[in-house]
């Protein structure tokens, strides 16, 4: 299938526009839904093509969360850096990590190993969920089909 050019590009800056309003990580389902909720009749294979293309130019930085979904953000840092992600609202933290960058590079070249990169992900649960008991995550996990095959609760 072929899609103009123009067309893909609008589809690009409604998925952009999503992001930029976003204050954590948001999975494809939760970017479809925002824009069908804007009005925007854009299909969900166009919003998967759309964070991949953004991904791919570092736009967007993407996120696997520990159920394996995979999970998209605009970062404010154009540097390395980490993300302290809330396992409940999936509100993020842009975090540095020095001790991380330093054992990384240390354990990579103990190893002979060169050019050495990592990926750090810090889950947790965030200080206003946890001041919330356990109603967000509820309401979290019922508002979305998270329901996994080996029936994990995140
Ligand atoms: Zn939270
Ligand atoms: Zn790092």
């Amino acid at each position: 299938m072929t899609v103009p050019q123009r067309r893909s590009t609008r589809q690009r800056s409604a998925v952009s526009a999503v992001l930029d309003e976003a204050d954590g990580f948001l999975s494809a389902q939760d970017l479809h839904a925002r824009l069908r909720a804007r009005g925007d009749t854009v299909g969900l294979a166009t919003v998967y093509r759309a964070l991949q293309a953004l991904a791919g130019e570092g736009d967007v930085d993407v996120l696997r969360t520990d159920d394996g979904e995979a999970a998209y953000r605009r970062c404010r840092s154009a540097e390395h850096h980490h993300h302290l992600v809330c396992r409940r609202c999936r509100r993020t933290v842009e975090v540095e990590g020095p001790a991380v960058e330093a054992w990384a590079q240390r354990v990579g070249a103990a190893h002979g190993f060169v050019d050495v990169e990592h990926v750090v992900e810090v889950f947790g649960t965030c200080a206003r969920c946890a001041a919330a008991g356990t109603g967000p995550e509820d309401a979290q996990t019922t508002a979305g089909d998270h329901t996994r095959a080996d029936g994990r609760r995140v």
